[in-house]
């Protein structure tokens, strides 16, 4: 059948109607007044989105631009910085911070583990001269499914002092409580495609008074991505450069829709979808591949052990319509991932939980009783 499409990974998530309408207009010229007032709008919207009084600074880039923006502002080669990896986005930032000359320590997990806090406060403790200059860490691992604890790994590198923290919050902003100014995160990076319901090309990043000093000394090489440009850009309800006009409309309509919808109901819809989700998988004897208290609530990582994992998202693919994430890398064929980030309703995920079961009779998964993983989730859902 088509134009019944369900898009059930990771990113790029669904994008409401509203907000593909939006964008289904002719462009208008950026420097113009009316152009301005939306930018007026949208920085209200993204300082109330990020919890933080500091302009947040939007650039034409996927959610690595960002990231790789936010990495090189506010450090100079040579620099000792902490990366924190247990996934492919953890190892991405390894990538940056050491083809950006860097002097990168990782801290690693297991895939599927989250990061130990205590590793990272044993480093910054070790280091009376304060010569580490960051901690760079991925909040929700979308590879693995996995929440790393930010909130104390961020008290550890506040006790250090000097380090900045510098958080990819992908697929965690929008999703889960960060109060970037209270907890005091220097740089936390993010992108359209992910909790914002809008189309891929627009990346966010918030800057902290204490990561714009560090900005004044910073020797990497930049252009394109030199923030103090759009920090000043931003400041006048203005851009450096050309943006993309029609996805800044339909970020406008999202974040419309956000704020209507409210930070707490935001959380609390994205929390009942991931306990549906893995109380579903459960039912199913399907194993988890991230533990309870380190569960992601963008994405719920299945690691099946009388099925194959790609043999699942064909046919629910072919089936059903609906599209799950594979694993990546080292994780190829043996999971597969189940994304609830962003526009996804309850019924979403009732719809994939069923056509799942259905999907898993079909592939002869002799361990389900018909009907468990439905009946799991509209418990949680009856619950809360
Ligand atoms: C999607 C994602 C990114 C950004 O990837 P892009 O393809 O560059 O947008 C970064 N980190 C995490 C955790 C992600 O899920």
């Amino acid at each position: 059948m088509e134009n019944k499409d369900l898009l059930m990974i990771p990113g790029p998530t669904p994008v409401p109607e509203n907000v593909l309408l939006a964008q289904a207009k002719h462009p208008i010229g950026h420097r113009s007044p009316d152009f301005s007032e939306i930018i007026a709008e949208i920085n209200e919207n993204l300082k109330w989105l990020h919890q933080t009084q500091q302009d947040v600074l939007t650039v034409t880039a996927s959610g690595t631009g960002a990231m790789e923006a936010g990495i090189i502002n506010f450090l100079s080669p040579g620099d000792r910085v902490i990366v924190a990896s247990n996934g492919k986005f953890g190892e991405r930032w390894a990538e940056i911070t050491d083809a950006f000359g860097l002097q990168t320590e990782r801290i690693t997990a297991e895939w599927g583990d989250a990061v130990d806090p205590e590793v990272i406060r044993e480093k910054l403790e070790a280091d009376t001269s304060k010569e580490i200059k960051a901690v760079i860490l991925t909040h929700s691992e979308t590879s693995t499914g996995v929440l790393n604890d930010l909130e104390t790994i961020n008290r550890h590198v506040k006790n250090h002092g000097e380090a900045l923290i510098m958080v990819d919050a992908v697929t965690s902003l929008g999703a889960v409580n960060i109060p970037i100014d209270e907890w005091g995160l220097d740089v936390v990076g993010s992108g359209s495609q992910k909790g914002y319901m809008v189309p891929p090309g627009l990346g966010f990043i918030a800057v902290s008074e204490k990561a714009w000093k560090a900005y004044e000394t910073a020797k990497i090489p930049k252009f394109y991505f030199d923030l103090g440009a759009y920090r000043k850009s931003t400041a006048k309800n203005s851009t450096p450069f050309t943006p993309p006009i029609n996805l800044m409309y339909g970020l406008q309509t999202a974040l419309q829709m956000m704020r209507n919808e409210g930070l707490e109901n935001i959380f609390a819809r994205h929390e009942r979808n991931t306990l549906a989700t893995r109380a579903a998988m459960e039912a199913l004897g399907l194993p988890l591949f991230a533990p309870n208290n380190a569960a992601s609530r963008a994405v719920t990582a299945v690691a099946p052990t009388t099925v194959e994992a790609e043999k699942v998202r064909s046919v629910m693919k072919k089936q059903f319509n609906i599209a799950l994430a594979g694993g990546q890398n080292q994780l190829k064929g043996k999971i597969f991932r189940i994304g609830h980030l962003g526009f996804i309703s309850e019924r979403d995920v009732l719809t994939v939980v069923g056509s799942l079961e259905a999907t898993l009779r079909e592939l002869g998964h002799e361990t389900m009783t018909p009907g468990a993983g439905v009946a799991a989730a509209a418990r949680i859902f009856a619950e809360s």
